[in-house]
């Protein structure tokens, strides 16, 4: 049990107050006391809501109609056939248990495996310890720690703030109000003053939309605001997915059906053949365990939580179970470019003041206002072992001022920052404040050149300020142009002296300035990114760059990655600009043109999705920073960034890449169509066996016959047919899966020939069964006819059991030929068949068990006819692929 966490009002007490009712000071809690706080107050986690415990679970298992239906039958037997009905009552029994026993088992590995995926994605924290930045899991925080706050990160516990640089707090959750709050440490507040108003605190779960900040947790876990806030905390539940929901409703519609054609074949054989109620009853019983296929969605379930699980190994966390469906049709993959289609190691390489452009390894005059600039508007640390640390396009900067032996701590010791603007991706500029020694301030600016050339006026050149021409900007422009057609991402930079400090705002502190220059940047494009690219034209999908970056930096990238066509000289690229000229009508109009998107800001994302949503397609999107959340959401699935994504654009995502890499995207696509396939060969499997069951029972009734009975149907679906389901679902990926068009919104699991399959597969099994059955009653071995019934039962039950197993094999390609496919491709499939084959021997030949399924001994020339019928489904499934190959249906059905 956890101790007691301090309930005071932290919003009316001061800063000094704070750290010492907390015991901790702004230099952070050493690593041993956040231990002995960490055993004491415990986790700072949400309780879950109560866990089922196994029993609950195992007993919800017999919820389910068909297993009334089938304990019914049981209670039946017993009742009205004693002895002999007891062999057949416990049969069921132990079924029963059984599937009830596996249902409960692939609910905890589904649920372990959501357990998993939870941890893997759980947010990180920057926390002081020991005086030093570090970051850790935001579980481990105590009261007292002293944590960092930054726009994209997720407010990781209570915490009263100790600093507060514009930081903006959007606290929803909490408060229901949508408008982030502006944090303020100046104001008094009294004891009653409601969260939202409490502006000197930040609370769990809120989201930081602007600025910086630092703060000293005052509550963690259950103590704090959501804590408080009951039902708030369970989780939405996520495992039942569109799939499975259509499953649930097939179920249903099948339940419906199997119940008319019970009634249909037990007024038939009472009214019409007379037969013995008894018998009828037990016949519609049979034919209702024939038509449902009891184990599908427990499979469904299987194969979706294996896939995350390789999809895990293959660096995408999905954090949301459909997402590995909905993977596998997507249509259009919309990309940040800057660490996705890029490495995000920015280097510079030219640089521009004075009139003369610089190549990066030219000496410089170090004594220059560009190099103050882009390394004054920047926040990048260094931390202990001289690394620096921070956005890579400013780290970039600081590096080559150390590069060419600019002492900027020194000048920052001399002119210390006193205030700044953050960088947004709106604005696309960052400004800091500096005091000088004269009591004057230094406006540092450095931005975006075609946001930041609007704001100047003045230009300067060898030591004198003079205003800017015309002509001036005319130049500026065409430098810029040339560094962004060489792939270069392009920063300007400027500044002003003020007298006065100034209001800290965008129009008055960014405006008025003095050119400075401007540096280029090379970020090279991940080596494996081209061909991921192309990998995915040729599946159909449709990559599209958005970047921040200039249009001339955007189209040289996506040319060199292929996203465009090099040799095309049309104009491909849209900017946000002419978005924002455009209304979503006009939009809709013309976008299906565009592959490159640039200069957009994070809200034009959601108009691309939008727009390729309403043509029906379906839309991946990545983002990582805090104003992508929106467009994450949006989008059918939202891709996160693991290494550089802010935690609330991880939040609002349905998959995260642990390498941020898009290549990993193509990968997780490839496995999402696979899962998919997989999950149609089960469906394949189970339907057609289940239809040739229903079928077998429906004409040997019409005819008279006794040709299987419920505990040969439920023997064959929940313990043969399973074994062969789960390892379909594991398959490899078929040859070609990557070279086929995505399957789109309207697909369902029948899509693809899979429906058309199911029925002739259905057909041939019934058929094959019933014309073993035939045989034996034609060809008889025995005198007497009791006999005769018997062998020819145990005929039909063998062969029934056995064409599974061959058929198994069919379905592992809806039109290829297994031996194209490959037999043994899959591990889990060789160990399933044989042992299902064993288990189904078991029950046929070894005496005792053969008497619990009323089945005889059969005679070799009985085998070999059973063998012959089982082995003509995979011959005549061949014959039947072959003939639609040729006549090119395959092609037609994707
Ligand atoms: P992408 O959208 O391709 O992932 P990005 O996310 O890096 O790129 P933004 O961060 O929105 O794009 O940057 C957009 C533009 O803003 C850049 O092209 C650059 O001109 C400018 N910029 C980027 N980072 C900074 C910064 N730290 N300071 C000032 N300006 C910046």
């Amino acid at each position: 049990m956890s101790k007691e966490q301090l309930k005071d009002a932290f919003y009316v007490q001061n800063k000094e107050e704070i750290l010492s009712r907390l015991e901790t000071s702004q230099e952070g809690l050493s690593t041993a006391d956040a231990k002995e706080r960490l055993k004491s107050y415990g986790y700072n986690e949400l309780e879950e809501g109560k866990k089922r415990s196994l029993l609950a679970k195992f007993i919800d298992q017999f919820k389910d109609l068909m297993i009334i239906i089938l304990l019914i039958a049981a209670a039946l037997s017993v009742i009205t056939e004693g002895m002999s009905g007891l062999t057949d009552a416990i049969i069921i029994l132990v079924v029963v248990i059984l599937n009830a026993a596996f249902g409960v088992y692939q609910e905890g590995q589904a649920e372990a495996a959501i357990e998993a995926l939870k941890s893997m994605s759980s947010p990180l924290a920057r926390v002081r310890r020991d005086g030093h930045v570090t970051e850790l899991d935001a579980k481990e925080l105590v009261p007292g720690d002293i944590v960092l706050l930054e726009a994209g990160d997720v407010v990781p516990a209570d915490m009263r703030l100790l600093e507060a640089a514009s930081l903006k707090i959007e606290e929803a959750a909490l408060t229901g109000e949508s408008v982030p709050v502006e944090k303020d440490l100046t104001v008094a507040l009294s004891v009653d003053a409601s969260i939202g108003d409490r502006l000197n605190m930040a609370y769990q779960n809120s989201n930081v939309t602007y600025g910086r900040g630092m703060g000293v947790v005052t509550n963690t876990g259950m103590y704090t605001e959501v804590g408080h806030i009951a039902g708030m905390l369970a989780n939405a539940d996520e495992t039942d997915t569109p799939l499975k929901e259509n499953l649930n409703q097939l179920s249903k519609v099948l339940t419906y059906l199997v119940v008319a054609i019970a009634a249909i074949t037990f007024v038939v054989g009472v009214f019409v053949r007379h037969e013995d109620p008894l018998r009828g009853l037990m016949t519609a019983v049979a034919l209702a365990v024939a038509a449902i296929p009891e184990g599908l969605p427990a499979i469904v379930t299987v194969v979706l939580s294996l896939g995350t699980q390789t999809l895990a190994k293959r660096k995408s966390i999905v954090r949301k179970l459909p997402a590995v469906e909905t993977l596998g049709s997507t249509e259009i993959i919309a990309s940040d470019k800057t660490g996705t289609l890029t490495m995000n190691q920015m280097t510079v390489e030219k640089i521009y003041f004075d009139g003369q452009l610089a190549e990066v390894d030219d000496d410089i005059d170090t004594n220059n206002m560009a190099l103050k600039i882009m390394t004054f508007a920047n926040d990048t640390k260094v931390d202990a072992s001289g690394k620096l640390i921070g956005d890579p396009t400013e780290t970039a900067l600081v590096q080559y001022g150390f590069d060419h032996h600019f002492d900027l701590p020194d000048q920052l010791k001399k002119e210390p920052r006193v205030a700044e603007l953050p960088f947004d991706s709106d604005r696309k500029l960052m400004s800091t404040l500096h005091q000088l020694a004269d009591n004057n301030y230094l406006v540092a600016v450095k931005g975006a050149p075609d946001q930041l050339l609007k704001r100047i006026t003045r230009i300067e050149e060898k030591g004198t300020v003079r205003p800017i021409t015309d002509e001036d900007k005319k130049n500026i422009l065409s430098i810029n142009k040339t560094l962004a057609k060489q792939a270069l991402r392009v920063l300007m930079m400027a500044y002003k002296y003020e007298s006065q400090f100034p209001a800290l705002e965008s129009d008055t502190v960014e405006n008025d300035l003095i050119f400075a220059g401007l540096v280029g940047m090379i970020d090279p494009e991940r080596p494996e990114a081209a061909e991921a690219v192309q990998v995915a034209k040729e599946a159909g999908i449709r990559p599209i760059m958005i970047t921040g970056d200039h249009q001339d930096t955007a189209e040289a990238i996506a040319k060199r990655l292929g996203i465009i066509d090099p040799d095309d000289s049309e104009d491909h690229v849209f900017t946000g600009a002419e978005l924002n000229e455009l209304s979503d009508e006009e939009f809709q109009k013309v976008f299906k043109q565009y592959s490159v998107y640039a200069r957009v800001s994070p809200e034009h994302k959601v108009r691309i999705v939008k727009a390729w949503q309403n043509e029906g397609k379906i839309v991946a999107m990545t983002g990582d920073g805090v104003n992508d959340a929106p467009s994450l959401k949006t989008a059918d699935i939202g891709i996160g960034m693991g290494i550089t994504g802010t935690e609330v654009s991880k939040g609002a995502s349905d998959m995260i890449l642990s390498d941020d890499n898009f290549a990993t995207i193509i990968v997780a696509v490839e496995e999402g169509r696979k899962v998919f396939s997989n999950i149609q060969k089960s469906i394949q499997y189970l339907l057609s066996a289940n239809m040739a069951e229903v079928f077998t029972i429906f004409f040997a009734t019409l005819f008279g016959w006794d040709v299987l009975q419920p505990v040969h149907l439920l023997w064959i679906n929940l313990v043969t047919d399973t074994l062969p389901a789960i390892a379909l679902g594991v398959e490899p990926a078929e040859p070609g899966v990557m070279t086929h068009k995505p399957r789109g919104r309207k697909s369902s699991f029948f899509s693809g020939g899979v429906m058309g399959a199911i029925i002739y597969q259905g057909i041939l099994q019934t058929l094959l069964v019933l014309g073993v059955y035939g045989w034996a009653l034609l060809f008889p071995e025995h005198a007497e006819n009791r006999l005769v019934h018997e062998d020819a039962l145990t005929m039909a039950f063998a062969t029934l059991g056995l064409i599974q197993l061959v058929h198994a094999y069919n379905v592992k390609s809806v039109y290829q030929s297994v031996f194209k496919v490959g037999l043994f491709r899959n591990k889990l499939f060789n160990w399933a068949i044989p042992l299902a084959f064993l288990i189904l021997m078991v029950t046929i030949v070894v005496p005792g068990f053969n008497r619990f399924f009323h089945v005889s001994q059969l005679s070799l020339s009985q085998w070999s006819v059973v063998i012959l019928g089982s082995l003509s489904m995979l011959v005549l499934v061949e014959i039947i692929k072959w003939f639609q190959r040729v006549t090119g249906q395959d092609k037609k059905a994707i």
